[in-house]
C-alpha cells in the first residue's frame, strides 16, 4: 500500500521523493548505490537525431560497467517514448554475452552502443526498428543496476487516473533512477527523406568491388510492367536500381515514389533513349531534364546515369560526372530484351554472375513478361549460393544525401 502513496504522490507532483519517508533514497535528490560492478547514477540524458538514427547519451558519475547492466541480473537502462506511438515504447540497453543490446518490447533492436568515455553510453538505431513513429514525445529514462530485478518484481504496477506510473521503484528502491525525476523531457522524433546520393571513385564503372554483393538493375521504365516488378521485389525482399527514361516520369509518379519507399534506387537512363555517345551539349540536356523529372516526382536527385545501348566516350562521361553522376554499365547481360524465354534468361544470369556483378536487365521498352518470370528463380539461386543483393549506391559505397522534414 506505500508503494501506492508514494506514486500517486510523484505522480501529481505534490510531494517530493524525500518526504516519502520510506524511501531508501539518500538524501532525497542522491540515490547512488554501489552494487557489484559500480554505481549507476545517471546524472544527465541527451536526445537527438543524427541523420537516419536516434542518438540516446546516458551519462553517469561513475563508469557504466558491463557489470551494471548484466542482463540476467535485470540491469537495463531504458528511455520511454510516450505519445509518439499508439503504445508507449521504451528501448533498453543491457549488456549480454559480452555485447551490449538494443531491446525493444523483448525483440533485438539493430543499432549500436558505444561509450565515448567510461561514465558515459551512446545508443543509435533507426526509428523504425523500435517500432517509434514520428513526431511529438514525452522521454524519461528508467535506469535500473544488475541486482534489483529481485525486488522490482514485488513492485505492483499502478495507475492513476489513466496516468501511468512509473515512478514507484525510484522511492523504493535504491539503484533505480529516473530522469527527470518527474515528468518527461519534450523530444521529436523527425522523418527523413533521401535527397540524393554522393558519387565518388571512377567516373564509369561496369562491376562493383568483389565479396558477395551484386547488384540488379532496371532499364527503360517506368512502364507498365513496373508495379509487377515492385510486387514481386518486395515478395523477394530484395532491392534493385531503375535506370529510368525522363520523359515517362512525370506520368508514372507515384510508381517512381514507391520504388524510393521500397528501398530500391532510382537512377537516370536518358530523357528519351537517344544515343548519346558522342557526347556535346545535347547530351547534358538530356541528363539534367532527366534529373530534373526525377527530383520534381521524388525530391530525390540521382548520382547514377546509364548511356543507352551501353554508348558511351570520354567527352559523355566527364559530362555525366559534372553533373554529380557516375556512368555505369554492366558485367552480366542476359540480353532479355530478345525475348529468348524465362529458363535462358534465368541461366545466363545465374552463369555469368559472380562477386560484384551489375546485372542489366529491362522494366520497360519492350514486352517483359519473361524478364519478371526469372525474377524469381533468378534471386532464389543466387541467395542460395550466398550472393546479397543491394543497390547500386550501396555495392559502389556511395553516401546518401538525407534531410529531416521540418
Ligand atoms: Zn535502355
Amino acid at each position: 500500500m506505500r508503494a501506492l502513496v508514494a506514486a500517486v504522490c510523484l505522480a501529481l507532483t505534490l510531494c517530493s521523493a524525500a518526504s516519502a519517508s520510506a524511501a531508501t533514497t539518500r538524501g532525497g535528490e542522491s540515490h547512488s548505490v554501489k552494487p557489484e560492478g559500480g554505481a549507476l547514477d545517471l546524472i544527465s540524458t541527451s536526445f537527438g537525431q543524427r541523420d537516419r538514427e536516434l542518438e540516446i547519451l546516458y551519462r553517469s558519475t561513475e563508469a557504466i560497467t558491463p557489470q551494471l547492466l548484466a542482463e540476467e541480473k535485470g540491469g537495463q537502462i531504458c528511455t520511454v517514448f510516450d505519445r509518439v506511438s499508439p503504445a508507449v515504447r521504451a528501448v533498453c540497453v543491457t549488456r549480454s554475452d559480452g555485447k551490449w543490446r538494443i531491446v525493444s518490447r523483448g525483440k533485438l533492436v539493430e543499432g549500436s552502443v558505444s561509450q565515448p568515455r567510461e561514465t558515459e553510453l551512446r545508443l543509435r538505431f533507426e526509428p523504425a526498428a523500435a517500432n517509434l513513429d514520428v513526431g511529438l514525445a514525452d522521454v524519461y529514462v528508467n535506469a535500473t543496476a544488475a541486482g534489483c530485478s529481485a525486488q522490482q518484481a514485488k513492485l505492483p504496477k499502478v495507475t492513476w487516473s489513466g496516468a501511468k506510473i512509473v515512478s514507484a521503484s525510484l522511492l523504493k528502491l535504491p539503484c533505480e533512477h529516473r530522469l527527470p525525476r518527474v515528468g518527461g523531457y519534450r523530444a521529436r522524433v523527425w522523418d527523413v527523406v533521401t535527397t540524393g546520393c554522393k558519387r565518388s571513385g571512377a567516373g564509369q564503372v561496369s562491376r562493383g568491388p568483389s565479396g558477395k554483393r551484386i547488384a540488379l538493375t532496371y532499364d527503360d521504365g517506368p512502364s507498365t510492367y513496373t508495379s509487377a516488378f515492385l510486387r514481386e521485389l518486395r515478395k523477394l525482399g530484395v532491392p534493385a536500381t531503375f535506370f529510368l527514361i525522363g520523359q515517362q516520369v512525370s506520368a508514372n509518379a507515384s510508381l517512381v515514389r514507391s520504388m524510393m519507399r521500397d528501398g530500391n534506387m532510382v537512377a537516370n537512363h536518358s530523357w528519351n533513349h537517344a544515343d548519346m555517345g558522342a557526347g556535346g551539349p545535347a547530351a547534358s540536356s538530356q541528363l539534367r531534364d532527366t534529373s530534373a523529372a526525377i527530383r520534381r516526382a521524388t525530391g530525390f536527385t540521382p548520382c547514377l546515369f546509364r548511356p543507352p545501348y551501353g554508348s558511351t566516350g570520354a567527352d559523355l562521361v566527364s559530362r555525366v560526372n559534372a553533373q554529380g553522376m557516375t556512368s555505369v554499365l554492366w558485367s552480366v547481360d542476359p540480353l532479355d530484351w530478345r525475348t529468348p524465354g524465362t529458363d535462358a534468361i534465368v541461366s545466363s544470369v545465374v552463369g555469368q554472375t559472380n562477386g560484384g556483378a551489375i546485372i542489366l536487365s529491362h522494366d520497360g521498352g519492350g514486352p517483359r513478361s519473361q524478364t519478371l518470370a526469372a525474377l524469381a528463380p533468378i534471386v532464389r539461386t543466387l541467395k542460395r549460393r550466398g550472393y546479397k543483393f543491394v543497390t547500386l549506391t550501396d555495392l559502389l559505397g556511395y553516401a546518401e544525401r538525407i534531410s529531416l522534414v521540418k
